[in-house]
């Protein structure tokens, strides 16, 4: 899984169901990982909470991808830091409130550059990737705001 999908190389896959367009992938963080607070940079395992999140993904084989990733909330151990508690980002996923993996985001960048809001949407949903044309306006005006 990793050569395939090294994004996900990080996190503990636990089902793969493939239907006729869509491949849902549930993984999740790993609970032993000591993860960096983004504050103050000290690591910590120490889970306050898990959440999921679902991002979209490069098509593969012809189908949309879509991974229900569980993350962690921990409480950060310094007690000299702002943050109380964090949310673990995963190398490869997106960051926090974005909903496309960054190569993903790549290929919906470059294809609203190329031809913006309706061509965009059209040439995207051939890719398998189905967007509204306001969503690729947005990606457009995003990239000069
Ligand atoms: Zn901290």
């Amino acid at each position: 899984m990793g050569d395939l999908l090294p994004q996900l190389a990080a996190v503990q896959v636990e089902r793969v169901e493939a239907s006729e367009d869509l491949l849902r992938i549930t993984a999740r963080t790993r609970d032993d990982a000591a993860v960096a607070c983004p504050a103050c940079g000290q690591p910590s395992n120490w889970a306050h909470s898990r959440y999921e999140r679902h991002v979209a993904d490069e098509a593969v084989g012809g189908r949309a991808v879509v991974i229900d990733l569980s993350v962690r909330r921990l409480y950060c151990e310094n007690p000299g830091c702002e943050k109380a508690t964090f949310v673990e980002q995963v190398p490869g996923l997106p960051r926090r409130y974005q909903r496309r993996t960054p190569a993903l985001q790549a290929v919906v960048n470059a294809v609203a550059v190329a031809l913006a809001g309706s061509a965009g949407a059209r040439l995207l949903s051939v890719l398998h990737h189905v967007l509204a044309w306001a969503s690729v306006l947005n990606c457009l005006m995003a990239r000069f705001m």
